[in-house]
């Protein structure tokens, strides 16, 4: 049970580390029995240099899975095992030469594609420099398909990484406006609590909610409703700072985080959203006004609490006429707050 627990948060989340420990595996079970050989063929640099790679693989190993640092661990095992197929070359000729085909493609699910490419490289230099070929032909043989191997490895992980960037951009972002979506938020959140508690800074979380939207999309439609929503992202944007992050929450409702900033510094940047929002039309012709409920963080607040509290600060905000901010400054009771989040906030 336990290890099923353990491989479910460790590989299940963290694909390199997954390659480091089938690598490793495979290491030992395909490269053991060549050691044993050669220690009966008196092969004993061969031998040598293949016990230093199995324990070395296994090393990275544990390394990588006590760590969970598995971007060094799959350097360290970049570097360690070409380092070996370049000796290898020199000391077993061109069948030495056959493992480089193999660690060339590996390097690249393992390390950036820079590393992976020296890597690459130093193989099939060192395989035409220290294994003696049969002839010149074998010898242009061997680099050209070696180079081959790792161009195709090369394109591959380019398309892996453009593949894999869109897929995060799918994930963490808001298909309308494109800003960082709820799931985003609540990673993020979570990071910068850590942070901010453990340095001691002051920070504000803000829920911003378009006033009367409802209105806007049975007047004018939810095209245009849309192209307010994306305007209004835009217009954010513009007035914040580059460190401070808007994500959508969900409908009409957004969410502001502003790092290192207390409240009186919180006040002005957000009654400067708050102004650019309602200065000019957002979109169609259309003037919107915004209410920005803020809470600045309290040392007991974890990311739910925090953001309950700004949004029990905005419900004051539409409660006292919209189109302003309002501070939670009081005294908070988490558990009725998160209720209200949950539930939803009572219209008016
Ligand atoms: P309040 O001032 O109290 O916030 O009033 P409101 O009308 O903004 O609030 P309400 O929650 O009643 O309505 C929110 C509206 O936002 C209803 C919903 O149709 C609209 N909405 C939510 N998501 C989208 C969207 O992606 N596009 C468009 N066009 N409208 C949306
Ligand atoms: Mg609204
Ligand atoms: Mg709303």
């Amino acid at each position: 049970m336990a290890l099923k627990h353990l491989l479910k948060t460790h590989i299940g989340t963290d694909v390199r580390l997954a390659m480091i420990l089938l690598f490793a595996v495979i290491t030992v079970v395909g490269v053991t029995p060549f050691a044993v050989a050669r220690v009966f063929n008196g092969e004993w640099l061969a031998a040598g240099l293949d016990l230093v790679l199995i324990l070395v693989m296994i090393g990275n190993a544990a390394f990588a899975w006590r760590t969970g640092n598995s971007a060094l661990a799959g350097k360290i095992n970049a570097v360690v095992v070409s380092l070996s197929c370049a000796l290898l070359g020199g000391v077993l000729g061109p069948a030495g030469l056959f493992w480089a085909y193999t660690v060339i493609l590996a390097n690249y699910m393992l390390a950036p594609r820079l590393m992976a490419t020296v890597c690459g490289v130093l193989i099939i230099v060192s395989g035409l420099v220290v294994a003696p070929f049969a002839s010149t032909l074998a010898m242009a043989a061997f680099a050209v398909s070696a180079a081959l191997v790792m161009l195709y490895a090369f394109i591959f992980a380019s398309l892996t990484d453009v593949q894999r960037k869109m897929l995060e951009g799918l994930a963490t972002r808001d298909a309308l406006t494109g800003v960082a979506n709820r799931r985003c938020m609540e990673v993020e959140l979570a990071e910068a609590l850590k942070g901010h508690h453990a340095r001691g800074e002051s920070a504000t979380l803000a829920v911003l909610d378009l006033d009367h939207f409802k209105q806007v999309n049975d007047d004018y439609g939810h095209d245009a409703g849309d192209r307010v929503l994306m305007a209004f992202t835009e217009r954010v944007q513009a007035c914040i700072r580059k460190r401070d992050r808007l994500y959508r929450l969900g409908g009409e409702e957004f969410v502001l985080l502003l790092p290192d900033t207390d409240h009186s510094g919180a006040r002005a940047a957000l009654e400067k959203v708050r102004d650019a929002v309602q200065s000019q039309p957002l979109a169609e012709g259309l003037r919107v006004t915004t209410s920005i409920g803020a809470a600045t963080l309290e040392a007991e607040d974890d990311w739910p609490r925090w953001l309950a509290r700004a949004d029990s600060a905005l419900y004051r905000a539409k409660d006292a006429g919209r189109d302003r901010v309002s501070f939670e400054d009081g005294p908070s009771r988490p558990g009725e707050r998160r209720l209200r989040l949950v539930s939803g906030r009572p219209r008016h």
